[in-house]
């Protein structure tokens, strides 16, 4: 007798990075399967099988060029495409109460806004980063910021690979957010980087530092440094593939919820 099928998605930007590994992770799971994909309207291979151009065999999911004409009778829709992209799927989710997991980044804040309205209108899980690992460490990071209180430094450190073009990483300014929440500190107490004389490090500052080069995936570590003894958290991602196993996680994991916002810490239940 066969599993039986808990996830069922269609997969927006099927053709993209992301959407790729998607489309591998979910037809290899005999759990889960790829119900219908999307791509943008010229993209060049609307109406081919996704399965041959991603896995090189048929898996029956020609490439739509619109999420209206493959999404009924899916029970979930993943996109991580562009913001417009994601503020349409999010209605067209919302419309038919269809579990939505958008890892889309790069909203501004009027379109976040918009997205976030609409999107709570079915069961929604959005999240910044879906890895399981990352997430955890935010929520021990707030707790061991929380617990070991003023009389430990915090210092914060990422590391990824020479292509990144942007500092500190999302992920990093994450993380200052949880350890900024959980000693009552407010965002003035941010030091990026320090270069000459600086001075004393002062009691509430949150060091944030960050290091480029080789193929570093991401690596995120907090240092809780006290007078007599350290604590510290480290996170190491070796492949972009723990965001798609924290993304299909919580496919599966909105299934019979109500509609509304989810987080990564709601499913971890941090
Ligand atoms: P990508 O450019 O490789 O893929 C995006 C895909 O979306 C492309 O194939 C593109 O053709 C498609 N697309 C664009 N407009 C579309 C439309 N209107 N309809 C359907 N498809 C459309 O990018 P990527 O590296 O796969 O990343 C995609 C997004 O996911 C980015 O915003 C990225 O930052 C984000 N991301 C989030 C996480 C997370 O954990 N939240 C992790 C990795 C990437």
């Amino acid at each position: 007798m066969g599993q039986e099928i808990i996830v069922k998605a269609v997969v927006t930007g099927g053709m993209g990075r992301m959407g790729q590994m998607f489309v591998r992770h979910l037809v290899d799971n005999p759990k889960t399967l790829v119900y219908g994909a999307v791509e943008r309207p010229d993209h060049p291979h609307i109406g081919e099988d996704i399965g041959t151009l991603v896995l090189g065999r048929p898996i029956d999911a020609a490439i739509a060029d619109d999420l209206l004409d493959v999404v009924i009778g899916a029970n979930a829709v993943i996109d991580f495409t562009t913001p417009e992209n994601s503020i349409a799927c999010a209605k067209v989710c919302a419309d038919r109460k269809i579990p939505y997991v958008c890892g889309t980044t790069g909203m501004d804040d009027a379109q976040k806004e918009k997205f976030l309205d609409i999107a709570r209108e079915t069961a929604t899980m959005f999240a910044p980063n879906f890895s399981v690992g990352v997430n955890v460490l935010l929520g021990l990071a707030r707790k061991a910021a929380f617990a070991l209180g003023e009389s430990f430094d915090i210092e914060i450190v990422e590391a990824h690979h020479r292509h990144k073009i942007d500092a500190p990483s999302g992920t990093a300014l994450a993380l200052a957010e949880a350890v900024r929440q959980g000693r009552g500190l407010s965002e003035d107490d941010y030091c990026f980087g320090r270069k000459g004389q600086v001075g004393e490090r002062y009691e509430k500052e949150i060091g944030i530092h960050a290091v480029r080069g080789g193929d570093v995936v991401g690596e995120h570590e907090v240092h809780f440094l006290g007078d007599s003894e350290a604590v510290m958290l480290r996170h190491r991602a070796s492949s972009r593939e723990a965001f798609v196993r924290g993304a299909v996680r919580a496919a599966a994991w909105l299934q019979g919820k109500p509609a509304g916002l989810y987080t990564m810490a709601d499913m971890l239940d941090l």
